[in-house]
């Protein structure tokens, strides 16, 4: 039996890009959601996008205001980790940093449900590596969701060394409450998402450099000859080359195969501080809007 019925109360730390977008979906679909991050900007930054995002869905019909609206009031916004206390299942979002993920991870492990699941939604760190730091690795996974959360489909389910197939399974169930549609992977560098996507970005990257076309003919041809819905240079202005910087040194450094070496051209934009639409450049200009 799994435990997915013992689930009511779930928490999502971190609010930024994915964490409001995590914590939308789950009370969306009824589940009691804290929403933690330690900066107030944050939280009402992700309550406006939350109720934003909650309104269009109102006006192109798919949920009642009283839908959304009871959905909004199911999200209890917080600053202290301490609202953690007892949830059945809690899925971190904080910025990609070993360290500070492995102590989110460990306070948040002190503090919930001690049957309860706890999820990394990482791109790139070993669940091992963070399942480590926890006093339950049996019942840690990753839980990998894409951006944009309430839009795409898609739950990466990643077990760790350790992970229990009833885990596996349980949030398997969780995750298609929630409307999404879960594919269990591997704990390999990458997994598969970024795995497959980060070298197609890289070899982009490499035809800019060795000048094979202009950035402009390298997103057409991909658009319109293997029908993506974005090129690979506009997806990764999308990401951040920062991201995916860091994406491919996770390839390289633990595959150990010199297919993943980064662009130089990749770096050099990346020190200079072209970092795609955050920073108003990268391999296209967005300083007009
Ligand atoms: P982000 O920078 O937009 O948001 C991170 C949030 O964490 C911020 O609101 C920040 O205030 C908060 N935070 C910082 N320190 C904290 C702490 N001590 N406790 C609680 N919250 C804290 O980052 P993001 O893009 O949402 O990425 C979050 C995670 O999701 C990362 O592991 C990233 O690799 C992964 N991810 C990102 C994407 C993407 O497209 N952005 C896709 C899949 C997975």
């Amino acid at each position: 039996m799994s435990r997915f019925d013992s689930i009511e109360r779930v928490a999502v730390i971190g609010a930024g890009t994915m964490g409001n977008g995590i914590a939308q979906v789950f009370a969306q679909s009824a589940y009691g959601t804290v929403l933690v991050d330690p900066f107030p900007e944050a939280l009402e930054r992700a309550r406006t996008t939350i109720d934003r995002n909650l309104a269009r869905m109102v006006k192109k019909e798919l949920m009642t205001s009283e839908e959304a609206e009871a959905a909004l009031g199911r999200i209890a916004f917080e600053t202290s980790l301490d609202a953690t206390e007892g949830v059945h299942l809690a899925v971190e979002a904080v910025p990609e940093i070993l360290d500070l993920k492995r102590d989110i991870l460990k306070q948040v492990d002190e503090r919930m449900a001690p049957e309860g699941i706890l999820a990394s939604n990482t791109s790139s760190i070993s669940i091992t590596v963070l399942a480590a730091a926890t006093s339950r690795p049996e019942s840690f996974l990753g839980m990998h969701f894409m951006n944009p959360v309430p839009v795409m489909k898609l739950i990466e389910v990643i077990r760790g060394h350790k992970t229990t197939d009833e885990t596996t399974e349980t949030i398997a169930e969780v995750s298609r409450r929630l409307g999404k549609i879960p594919v269990e992977a591997n704990d390999y560098p990458g997994f598969v998402a970024n795995r497959i996507l980060a070298p197609m970005l890289n070899e982009a990257f490499y035809c800019v450099m060795e000048g094979v076309a202009e950035v402009e003919a390298i997103d057409e041809v991909i658009k319109l000859g293997l029908a993506h819905p974005m090129g690979p240079l506009t997806l990764a202005d999308f990401i951040g080359l920062d991201v995916c910087l860091l994406i491919l040194e996770v390839l390289h450094e633990g595959l150990g195969d010199p297919k993943y070496r980064p662009c130089p051209l990749l770096r050099r934009m990346v020190a200079a501080g072209e970092l795609g639409r955050k920073s108003g450049k990268g391999f296209y200009d967005y300083s007009q809007g």
